[in-house]
C-alpha cells in the first residue's frame, strides 16, 4: 500500500464478485449498478455502498455462473478499483484505503494496470518512441528501413491463407515494413456469402468457396467463440483482442467471460481488417490458390498459383518471394501431400472425431437455468443463452466401468458447443460429410448443438490400416466417406436420436427435427465408428446425463460425422524461429500446420509468427 501512496497508477483488484440475477441489470450491462457496488462494499469492507464513487470502479470481467449448488444463478465479477481517483474525489477515504489489506483471491493490489492496446497501436507507438528516442539500426527493436537484404529493399513476404493466423501474420509483417501478398484460394466474404448461400439452398459446393475456405477461413461462418485455453489474460491474447475491436467487434469480448462475436459481426470486421490490410500495402489475391512452393537449393524462392475462379482456363503462374507464411487451415489436405513431394516433415498429430448432438435450445435452458431459463428470452433477455461443457474419461479395456488409466484412457467431451445455433456443412469434397456448427451473434435459434469428441491416436489410424504422415487425414476421410454414403448423397447427414443410439437401433419412427438444412437421413450410427469410439461415446453420453439430467432425450439427435476438430497432422517448425524444420523460408503456422485450435490461438500464432518472420529480416530486433 505504501506503493499506491507515492504512484501515480495503483489499482485494486476484486474478484469473485456475486451479483443475483434478479439484482443485476443482465448480460449485456457493463457498468456498475447499484448491486454490484453493494457487493464491492462488502468485500472491501467499507460500511456505506452509496458513498463510493461508481466511476472509480471498472468492471474487467463479467461471467454468468448458474451452476445447481447456488440458489440462484448469478454474474461473476472482477472489478478494478483505481485508488488515486478515489483519493482525488474523496480525500476523506484515505483512512479507510490505508487499512486496506489484501486477501489472495478475492482483493489484489495490482500497481501496475496491463497496458497493452490493438496491435496496430503498440508497433507504432513503439516505433515511435524509438524514432523520438532517436534510436537507429542496432539500439532499435524496431529498425525501419535497414534489413538484411540491404537498407530500404523490403523483403517479400508471401502469405498462404487469409483464415485468423494468415491474418494476423500479415498484418504484424506489413506493420513491421515487409511487402506482403495474402494469398487465399477462397472469395471475399461477400462473394463466400453467395457461394455458401447456394450451397445451403440449391446444393451446390464450390470446391475452392464454402464453410472453409474463403476470406477469414473456417472462423468466418462459425459460431465466432472467442474463448481460449492459452490464457486469457495474456498480452498476446489481449493484443488479438483488441485489434478484433479496433476491426469492429464489441468491446464487450474484452469484458465477457465467453466472448463471442457470431457469424453476422464477423463480417463486417473482417471487411474492415482487410481494408486496414490494402491501405497499409498488402496485395491480396482471392480466387488464387497455391499449388507448389518454389524450392532453390534447399530454399523456399516462391511459389506457383493458379486461379480458381476460372480453373478451366487458368495456366499457373509463379511468384517470387523471399519466405512463405503457410496458414491454410486443416482442411487444405492438397497442401499435406504437396509438402511432403517436397520432402517437408510432418507427422500424425492425436486429435477427435466424434458425432454432433442437438437439442432444443428451451431442454439445454432449463437443465442449466431451471425456472431462470424464462430469463433467456432468445437471447435478448437478461441472462445468455446456456451453453454448456462436458467432459468424461474412458477406460479403453473396459469402457462400462470408467475406471481410468492414465495410458488407456481416452477422453471425450463437448467442443465448439453453439448455444441458438445450427449445424452446417463443413465438406471440401462432394464424396465425403462432415459437419460443425454456427451461430449468430444474438444466438437466437431454436437448437443448441455441441460436437461430442473422443480422442483418437496412431495407434487408432494403424487398426484402420492408415499409416505415413498422413495416417491421420486418411482416418478423417474414411469416416466423412462413410457419413456420405450413409446419408445417401446430396450432403444428406446420416442422423440417430440419442435414445436409439444408446440403444443400438435404428430411428425407425419420424427423428426431431434439425437445424441442418440440406437434410437428414434416420441411420444406426454404430456403423460408423469401430466398437470402442462408439462405447466411448454410449458410455459418456450417460455419464453426460448424470451432470445435466434431461441431457438423453427423445429430442436430442445425433448428427454425422465430426471429423475436423483440430489438425491431424503437425508440420515441424523451430520453437524460436518458426521455421520448418525441413525447408528454409517456410513458416507453417496456425491450426493446419497443428500449432493452434481455434480462432485465438490461432491469431495469436499468426501474430507470433509474423514477430518471427520479420526478426529474420532484421525488420524487428526484440524479445518475441
Ligand atoms: P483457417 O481458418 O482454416 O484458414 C485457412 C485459410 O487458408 C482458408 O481461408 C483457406 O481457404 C486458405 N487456403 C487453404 N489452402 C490454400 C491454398 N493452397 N492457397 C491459398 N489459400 C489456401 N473456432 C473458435 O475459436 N470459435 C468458434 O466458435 C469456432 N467455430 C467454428 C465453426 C466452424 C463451422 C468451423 C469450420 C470452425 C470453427 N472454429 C471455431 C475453428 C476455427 O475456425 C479455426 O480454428 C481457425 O479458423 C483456424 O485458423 P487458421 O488461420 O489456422 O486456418
Amino acid at each position: 500500500l505504501t506503493d499506491v501512496k507515492n504512484k501515480d497508477e495503483g489499482f485494486w483488484r476484486l474478484s469473485k464478485l456475486g451479483v443475483p440475477v434478479h439484482k443485476d441489470p443482465g448480460k449485456d450491462y457493463l457498468g456498475i449498478s447499484d448491486a454490484l457496488l453493494e457487493e464491492i462494499a462488502k468485500v472491501l469492507e467499507f460500511p456505506v455502498a452509496s458513498m463510493l464513487p461508481p466511476e472509480v470502479f471498472t468492471v474487467i470481467r463479467k461471467s454468468f455462473d448458474s451452476r445447481k449448488i447456488l440458489k440462484e444463478p448469478k454474474f461473476v465479477y472482477t472489478v478494478d478499483m483505481d485508488v488515486k481517483k478515489l483519493l482525488d474525489l474523496e480525500p476523506r477515504m484515505w483512512d479507510f484505503v490505508s487499512q486496506l489489506e489484501p486477501e489472495v483471491g478475492l482483493v489484489e493490489h495490482m500497481l501496475h494496470e496491463k497496458v497493452t492496446g490493438d496491435l496496430i497501436t503498440i508497433i507504432r507507438d513503439f516505433q515511435r518512441t524509438d524514432a523520438e528516442k532517436g534510436l537507429e539500426g542496432d539500439h532499435s527493436i524496431f529498425s525501419g528501413d535497414s534489413c538484411r537484404f540491404g537498407r530500404m529493399k523490403k523483403p517479400n513476404i508471401v502469405v498462404v491463407g487469409s483464415g485468423p493466423s494468415g491474418l494476423f501474420a500479415s498484418l504484424v509483417l506489413v506493420e513491421l515494413g515487409a511487402q506482403v501478398t495474402l494469398i487465399e484460394r477462397g472469395q471475399a466474404v461477400e462473394q463466400r456469402g453467395r457461394d455458401i448461400g447456394a450451397l445451403v439452398v440449391r446444393r451446390i459446393l464450390q470446391l475452392e468457396s464454402n464453410f472453409c475456405f474463403g476470406e477469414g477461413g473456417a472462423g468466418t461462418w462459425s459460431d465466432g467463440k472467442l474463448v481460449t485455453r492459452i490464457g486469457r489474460n495474456s498480452d498476446s491474447v489481449l493484443a488479438v483482442m483488441k485489434t478484433l475491436v479496433q476491426f469492429g467487434a464489441p468491446p464487450n469480448i474484452l469484458v465477457d467471460g465467453k466472448p463471442h462475436l457470431g457469424t453476422d459481426r464477423l463480417i463486417p470486421l473482417l471487411r474492415n481488417f482487410r481494408q486496414h490490410l490494402l491501405e497499409s500495402g498488402v496485395t491480396i489475391k482471392f480466387g488464387t490458390r497455391v499449388d507448389d512452393l518454389l524450392v532453390e537449393n534447399g530454399q523456399v524462392v516462391g511459389v506457383r498459383v493458379s486461379d480458381t475462379r476460372h480453373e478451366l482456363h487458368s495456366s499457373s503462374q509463379n511468384l517470387g518471394c523471399d519466405a512463405v507464411v503457410l496458414a491454410v487451415g486443416h482442411s487444405a489436405r492438397d497442401i499435406y501431400e504437396m509438402l511432403l513431394s517436397h520432402h517437408v516433415e510432418l507427422v500424425p498429430k492425436d486429435f477427435s472425431v466424434g458425432l454432433r448432438i442437438e437439442h432444443p435450445q428451451e431442454l439445454i435452458n432449463s437443465i442449466l437455468y431451471s425456472t431462470f431459463a424464462t430469463e433467456v428470452q432468445n437471447g435478448r433477455g437478461k441472462v445468455p443463452v446456456a451453453d454448456y461443457k462436458l467432459v468424461n474419461y474412458v477406460d479403453e479395456e473396459d469402457s462400462r466401468t470408467a475406471t481410468r488409466s492414465e495410458e488407456t484412457s481416452r477422453s471425450c467431451y463437448s467442443f465448439c458447443m453453439c448455444p441458438g445455433g445450427q449445424v452446417v456443412l463443413t465438406s471440401t469434397n462432394p464424396s465425403e460429410l462432415c459437419i460443425n456448427g454456427m451461430s449468430f451473434s444474438r444466438r437466437a435459434s431454436r437448437w443448441a448443438n455441441a460436437a461430442l469428441a473422443v480422442s483418437v491416436s496412431s495407434k487408432d489410424f494403424e487398426a484402420l490400416k492408415c499409416h505415413g504422415p498422413l495416417a491421420g487425414v486418411e482416418f478423417q476421410k474414411e469416416f466423412e466417406r462413410r457419413a456420405a454414403k450413409m446419408g445417401g448423397g446430396n450432403f444428406v447427414v446420416p442422423v440417430q436420436t440419442v435414445t436409439d443410439f444408446l440403444e443400438n437401433k435404428l430411428s425407425v419412427t419420424s427423428v426431431p427435427q434439425s437445424s441442418y438444412r440440406l437434410g437428414v437421413k434416420a441411420s444406426n450410427l454404430h456403423e460408423l465408428f469401430p466398437p470402442h469410439i462408439t462405447e466411448a461415446l454410449q458410455h459418456s453420453i450417460s455419464m453426460f446425463d448424470k451432470e445435466l439430467p434431461g441431457f438423453i432425450s427423445d429430442d436430442a439427435l445425433l448428427h454425422g460425422v465430426e471429423t475436423r476438430t483440430s489438425s491431424p497432422v503437425k508440420i515441424l517448425r523451430n520453437v524460436d524461429t518458426y521455421e520448418s524444420m525441413s525447408l528454409k523460408g517456410l513458416y507453417p503456422i496456425g491450426e493446419g500446420a497443428g500449432y493452434a485450435g481455434g480462432i485465438v490461438s490461432a491469431s495469436v500464432d499468426g501474430l507470433y509468427a509474423g514477430f518471427a518472420v520479420a526478426k529474420y529480416f532484421d525488420l524487428f530486433k526484440g524479445d518475441i
